[in-house]
Order: structure tokens, then C-alpha cells, then sequence
């Protein structure tokens, strides 16, 4: 596993292996690993000669006021639960080495309509600025695979109709979401949490649970299912942003849709959580 972080010595790299036909694959992340990106990095390994992780907080992608000052670096430890896995690159410039010009850049990738919505309306530029880093880190690595969570479900739809529009040379593939015990989705944002918010927090995946458990049941009375768990994430101490029955291209819902994306994000304490749930999650099915 070789730490990177400039780009000519990617592109020296990714040049040899080019040279030797191999399939790169990208696993762009922000650090402050958890099980979540790990498992996503095992996933990609399968089909791939080579597995790049990318270390980068984004400063583009973090709307004015945001936690981008005190977001977790932990590059250290974060090669040291990369090890075991071996990946071939950790690519961890810095924001100079990306932003040379500084930032912001002039140029922006807007992947429009999907971008205003449900996060992006609380999060301002976050989708634009992710998708422009996400943008630059394909250019810059050029692999053939690039791995994205489930868990950031409108992200991922982002990068999948950004690679579909440019017609990036370039295969989306998606991870479901790991989880602590108590079904909180693992989060580099969780720290914030006390350990009784930690506790709380399960309520948001209890919900989502509940509503899809309804929406298989036949339940189609959107608005109240989404009224009744607003009502439950208050009264374990959330404040929330949205809690949406979507169709899974995050259209609103209608009764002529078969299947079905819960979409939710809550504050609790100093914690933004984010979670969503398909209708054909494991936990529904018992
Ligand atoms: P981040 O470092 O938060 O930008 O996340 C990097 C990648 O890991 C993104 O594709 C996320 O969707 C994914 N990810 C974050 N949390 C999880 C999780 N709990 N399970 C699976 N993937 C995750």
C-alpha cells in the first residue's frame, strides 16, 4: 500500500499500469475511515487489478457555516485500517495540490434538478461541489470502476446521472450501508454525538423501518406515514430536516409507484444524520 500525494506520481503510477492493461478502481472518500468505507473498498478489490482510495476533504462541498474547520483528519489511523486490505494506492493530496488556482474553481459540475433538492436544499452547493471533486479525482485516477455508498443515496444518484450525462468512461457501483449494532448508519459524523445521543440516534433507522414496513404493507397515505415518523424523530430529540417517501428516482410518490426510497435527514445535538431505506432491505423482510 503506497501513500501518494501529488499528482505527477499518480499519473507516473496509473501510467505503468495503463501500460500493462490493468482495471483501476476508485473508492473516493474523506477520511476518518469507518466499516462502511472499508467494506466498500473490499467490494471493489473483487473486480479490479488495482484499488485506489482517495483521502479528501472536499472544502467545495462543505456550504458556508459547515463543519469543513473541524471535519475529523485522521490519516494516520486511517492507513493503519487500510492495511489489512491492501489496497494498492492511498491518494491523499492536499487541497493546494487539487486547487492550485484555489479554491473555489471557476468551473462546476451541476447535475441539475436532483442537485436543489432534498439535501441540497439544506446543504448550499454541497451536490455541485461534490460533484466537481468527484469529477477531478476520475480524471485524475481515469479507473474503470468507481464505488460510492448507498447510505448517501441522492449522492450517489448525483454521480450516477453526472457519468451518464458526460458520458464518463467510468462504471458506478454502489455499497449498502454498514451499521453499528443499534442500526445507526456508521458515520464519520457520529462523533459528534454524546454517547446518549449515540443511543438516540437509532430512532432515525426505527423509522424508516416502521415506514417501510407500512409501505409494504400496502400503506400508501404518503403524507401521514411521513407525518407520523416527523412526530417519533422529535420526540427522541431530533430536529428534522425531510423525511420523504420518494419513488427511487426520487420523484414524489404515487399510488401507480410499485417500489420505493426513504429519504431522511435529521439534526440531533451537533450531528447532521443522513439514512434512507429501499423496500427491499433485509430488516423489512421479517
Ligand atoms: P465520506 O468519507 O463520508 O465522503 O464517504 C465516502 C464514501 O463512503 C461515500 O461513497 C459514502 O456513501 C460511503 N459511506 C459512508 N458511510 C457509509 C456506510 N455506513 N456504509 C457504506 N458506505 C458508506
Amino acid at each position: 500500500m503506497k501513500l501518494i500525494q501529488t499528482i505527477p506520481e499518480l499519473k507516473a503510477l496509473r501510467a505503468r499500469w495503463r501500460a500493462a492493461g490493468e482495471r483501476i478502481a476508485l473508492v473516493p472518500t474523506m477520511g476518518n475511515l469507518h466499516a462502511g468505507h472499508l467494506s466498500l473498498v473490499e467490494q471493489v478489490q473483487t473486480g479490479a487489478d488495482r484499488t485506489v482510495v482517495s483521502i479528501f476533504v472536499n472544502p467545495l462541498q462543505f456550504a458556508p457555516g459547515e463543519d469543513f474547520d473541524r471535519y475529523p483528519r485522521t490519516l494516520a489511523d486511517d492507513l493503519a485500517k487500510l492495511d489489512p486490505l491492501a489496497p494498492d494506492v492511498v491518494f491523499a493530496p492536499s487541497v493546494d495540490e487539487i486547487y492550485p488556482q484555489g479554491s473555489p474553481i471557476a468551473t462546476n459540475v451541476v447535475v441539475n434538478g436532483l442537485v436543489e433538492r432534498f439535501c441540497g436544499e439544506f446543504r448550499a452547493g454541497h451536490f455541485v461541489g461534490a460533484a466537481t471533486v468527484v469529477t477531478i479525482l476520475l480524471n485524475l485516477v481515469q479507473p474503470e470502476q468507481a464505488i460510492f455508498g448507498e447510505k448517501d443515496y441522492q449522492q450517489l444518484l448525483v454521480f450516477r446521472r453526472m457519468a451518464r450525462d458526460l458520458h464518463l468512461p467510468v462504471e458506478i457501483l454502489s455499497g449498502p450501508t454498514v451499521r453499528e449494532a443499534n442500526g445507526l448508519a456508521m458515520s464519520s459524523r457520529n462523533r459528534y454525538l454524546s454517547d446518549e445521543e449515540r443511543a438516540s440516534a437509532a430512532v432515525l433507522r426505527q423509522q424508516l423501518v416502521a415506514t417501510g414496513r407500512a409501505l409494504r404493507a400496502g400503506h400508501r397515505d404518503f403524507a401521514a406515514l411521513e407525518q407520523a415518523a416527523r412526530v417519533q424523530l422529535r420526540a427522541a430529540g431530533f430536529a428534522p430536516q425531510y423525511f420523504n417517501i420518494l419513488s427511487p428516482e426520487l420523484e414524489p410518490a404515487t399510488s401507480q409507484h410499485s417500489d420505493f426510497v426513504v429519504l431522511a435527514a435529521a439534526v440531533l445535538g451537533a450531528a447532521r444524520l443522513i439514512d434512507n431505506i429501499r423496500l427491499d432491505d433485509p430488516a423489512l423482510a421479517a
